[in-house]
């Protein structure tokens, strides 16, 4: 389904699905209520079809956004008002932490944080309006059990965002298990190629989506047609990408915890992960990123600089593998040697060798 989503039916002549529609404005005499197209930031035809795939994809109704963050501002936006508290990961992509303490406590928004290892953030849950869980966490990999806190959340009358984008909805469906929202920065594996920026919301609520949407045309946080028709046409592949991804992920781990010059490995396919138990249930398949630490900013940097497939770069998800010494950035409770290692869709021999030569080289 997700192959076809968003595409002409087989049965239809044509194109299989339309090129991208540039417009910012459409031809629309007299009264504006009487035309589908009117404005390039209230609608574009090649966003519907992206947000019809996505929605079949979530099992919702999505909108898209011109980045993740441009998603998670809108919940934000739509969900809180001065005098509200939010709960957040402590451990969540540094960002999300960054717009809360610059933005949303400056208009009177109370922020709280807890680990999302053990659930912890279901502690202090008090009072809130709105829970943001991230699982797996950026970079740390680790999880909690969304239908526990969503099922605690909701008994207390607080709603429950998602950050789903290290998973996506093709390994982990958090609407099915009864969150109110997900959001996904569709910058990483969902479009899988490191050539967008996007992002998106989804619920399965029709009120929620239409809050969403006159936030999107009101803020003006629209995505470019160009963006969505590749991120559409990347959608085909995302299973088969992520399958691979996932066991070539998980051979890597494997890999990295036979090495004695690995302090580390934070993989939840591994039995020792924490989150192993949650991840059997909650997802399809443990991720395509291995976090793993090195002991030392020294060593990291040198393992970086001996890689020669896989590239020194930020993000994750794509095609290519990638990793960082993601302490360069400030801003995570983690170690100076700790690496964030994106697994891509090359060979896992040739994954395999280039990690273990730099290995060799680092230590
Ligand atoms: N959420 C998570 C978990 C992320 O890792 C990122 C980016 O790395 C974002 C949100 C923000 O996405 P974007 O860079 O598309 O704004």
């Amino acid at each position: 389904m997700i192959l076809q989503a968003g595409h002409r039916s087989p049965k239809q002549p044509g194109t299989f699905f339309d090129g991208p529609q540039f417009a910012s404005t459409y031809t629309s005499p007299g009264d504006p209520s009487q035309h589908q197209l009117t404005y390039g930031r209230f609608h574009n035809p090649t966003w519907t079809a992206w947000e019809e795939a996505l929605g079949v994809l979530e099992g919702g109704i999505a909108i898209s956004f011109a980045s993740g963050m441009a998603a998670i501002a809108a919940v934000f936006g739509v969900c809180l008002k001065p005098g509200d508290v939010v709960v957040l990961p402590s451990d969540s992509y540094y960002t999300t932490r960054v717009v809360a303490s610059n933005w949303l406590q400056t208009i009177g928004i109370q922020v709280r944080l807890a680990s999302t290892r053990d659930n912890a953030q279901a502690g202090v849950l008090d009072g809130a309006s709105l829970l943001l869980l991230e699982t797996p966490s950026n970079p740390q990999l680790e999880l909690c059990d969304i239908e526990e806190l969503v099922q605690v959340s909701h008994r207390g009358g607080v709603h429950v965002v998602v950050d789903n984008t290290t998973a996506t909805a093709y390994l982990q469906q958090p609407l099915a298990l009864g969150a109110d929202y997900v959001v996904a920065a569709d910058t990483k594996a969902l479009t899988g190629h490191s050539d967008v920026v996007l992002g998106h919301v989804a619920t399965a609520d029709n009120e929620r989506a239409s809050a969403l949407r006159t936030w999107r045309t009101q803020h003006g946080a629209i995505p470019g047609p160009m963006e969505v028709w590749l991120a559409h046409r990347s959608l085909a592949t995302l299973p088969l990408r992520l399958t691979r991804q996932c066991e070539s992920a998980e051979a890597l781990a494997r890999f990295l915890g036979s090495r004695p010059a690995v302090q580390a490995v934070y993989f939840p396919g591994l039995p020792n992960h924490p989150g192993h138990t949650i991840a059997r249930r909650q997802m399809r398949g443990f991720g395509s990123i291995v976090s793993f630490d090195l002991g030392a900013r020294a060593r990291a940097e040198a393992f970086l600089q001996a890689l020669t497939l896989v590239r020194e770069a930020t993000s994750f998800g794509g095609v290519h593998s990638s990793a960082e010494r993601r302490a360069r950035w400030g801003g995570d409770a983690i170690s100076e040697g700790f690496i964030r290692f994106s697994v891509g869709c090359e060979a896992i021999e040739d994954i395999l060798d280039d990690v273990g030569n730099a290995l060799d080289v680092a230590v």
